[in-house]
């Protein structure tokens, strides 16, 4: 049996949630395919932070981008858990970046002060003072605190996008594997799934670290690289911290049920997502460091992930070239959930309406198109 779509998206993560929810509020008709489960790869097991200030090192287009996402959250967070019941529990309470040595600390108040002449929240703490905030926290030189940065739980909010998307007519169809794409010349008609066959008006690919083989079989090429992440998650002490701490080696992240994350690595080893002895010992030597106290905290979970990262570091967003009606969204890297918002709104004001916001059109993957006579 044939069923029609306007748009298809390929990919259920956190990018494929928001495009189809954003989509769906301007009355399209969506289907998500998803290969495994929704929300079930990187989205569920990030820290969640939204850093938009307190991670980002130079002002440039990424910057800005991740500024107008962040400014997005309160508002449709607000929507979100009206629509799906389900409360991610946003809190934009502010986020530190402690300094270890004197080279962060010069590097920190660096980016304070171009932070200050764009005229954001960002201020330095002191040690007396951080302590007083962060009692669990270890010796420092002080922090950076950019109040308007903060945390979501990543798992939920895919979850509420998801559940809000269906309420709103998105039909999700998950583990979908194999699937094939109905090619119709410079059009990709649908997919075809073991039973069935599903056709759509446009098509988006938002299969994360995937797209690339999703890319591979349409013959187009991307430069997307897998970035593996390790995070080790304790029963935390309550109140030992009140927000995200980063410092240059990793990060630590107070959940509101009491439980602390510990991130991360950065492993450049392919689509491999099993955790390791060695991250854990060195995500765990790091922990005992920055705070002592949490030496003897039980473990209670250890995972792995892939964060889809591009060449240049820039996310992937925009139609693809040689097809009339075939998208892309992925190379969101170590900030996806961040800029889910925007992202989700831009694809759909792209796709379905032709307005392609200007922040994100330096991301499209025209960057990338092989010059002309170039070998594909
Ligand atoms: C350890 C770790 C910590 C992180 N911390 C943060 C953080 O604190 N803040 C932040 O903003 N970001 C963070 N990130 C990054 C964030 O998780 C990612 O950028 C984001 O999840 C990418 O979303 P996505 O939808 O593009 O990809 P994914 O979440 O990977 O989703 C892609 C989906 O596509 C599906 N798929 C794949 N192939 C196919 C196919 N052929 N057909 C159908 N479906 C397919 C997959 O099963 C998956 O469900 C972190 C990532 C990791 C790994």
């Amino acid at each position: 049996m044939n069923h029609s779509f306007d748009v298809l998206v390929v990919g259920g993560g956190v990018m494929g949630c928001s495009i189809a929810y954003h989509m769906a509020r301007k009355g399209a008709k969506v289907m998500v395919v998803e290969r495994r489960s929704i929300g079930g790869h990187a989205a569920s097991l990030t820290a969640g932070i939204l850093a938009a200030q307190v991670d980002s090192d130079m002002p440039n287009g990424l910057f800005d981008l991740c500024l107008a996402s962040r400014s997005l959250f309160p508002g449709l967070v607000d929507e979100i858990n009206l629509a799906s019941g389900t409360d991610p529990e946003l809190e934009l309470g502010g986020v530190w970046f402690a300094a270890e040595t004197e080279e962060d600390k010069k590097f920190l108040l660096e980016k304070k002060s171009w932070q200050q002449e764009r005229a954001l929240p960002v201020e330095w703490q002191e040690p007396d003072r951080l302590k007083e905030i962060h009692p669990g926290l270890g010796e420092c030189l002080g922090a950076l605190w950019c109040p308007a940065d903060g945390q979501i739980d990543s798992g939920q909010w895919v979850f509420a996008l998801a559940e809000a998307s269906r309420r709103k007519g998105v039909r999700f169809l998950d583990q979908v594997s194999p699937m094939d794409f109905v090619r119709d010349r410079r059009r990709v008609a649908g997919v075809r799934t073991k039973d069935e066959v599903f056709l759509c008006d446009k098509m988006v690919l938002a299969a994360g670290v995937w797209t690339s083989f999703l890319l591979e079989s349409l013959r187009i090429s991307l430069p997307l690289e897998p970035v593996k992440g390790q995070l080790m998650v304790l029963a935390g002490i309550p109140r030992a911290f009140r927000g995200p701490v980063y410092a240059s080696s990793g990060y630590l992240v107070p959940r509101s049920d009491g439980r602390l994350v510990i991130g991360t690595t950065e492993e450049r080893v392919g689509f491999d997502v099993q955790p390791t002895l060695e991250a854990q010992r060195s995500l765990a030597d790091w922990a005992a460091r920055w705070s002592p106290g949490l030496n003897a905290l039980p473990v209670v979970e250890f995972q792995a992930g892939l964060r889809p990262g591009s060449v240049d570091g820039g996310p992937v967003m925009g139609r693809l070239w040689d097809y009339d009606n075939l998208f892309v969204a992925t190379g969101h890297y170590k900030k996806g959930i961040l800029m889910s918002p925007f992202t989700g709104q831009f694809m759909a004001d792209g796709i379905l309406d032709e307005r392609w916001h200007p922040l994100g059109v330096p991301f499209s993957p025209d960057r990338f198109r092989p010059k002309a006579g170039a070998p594909k």
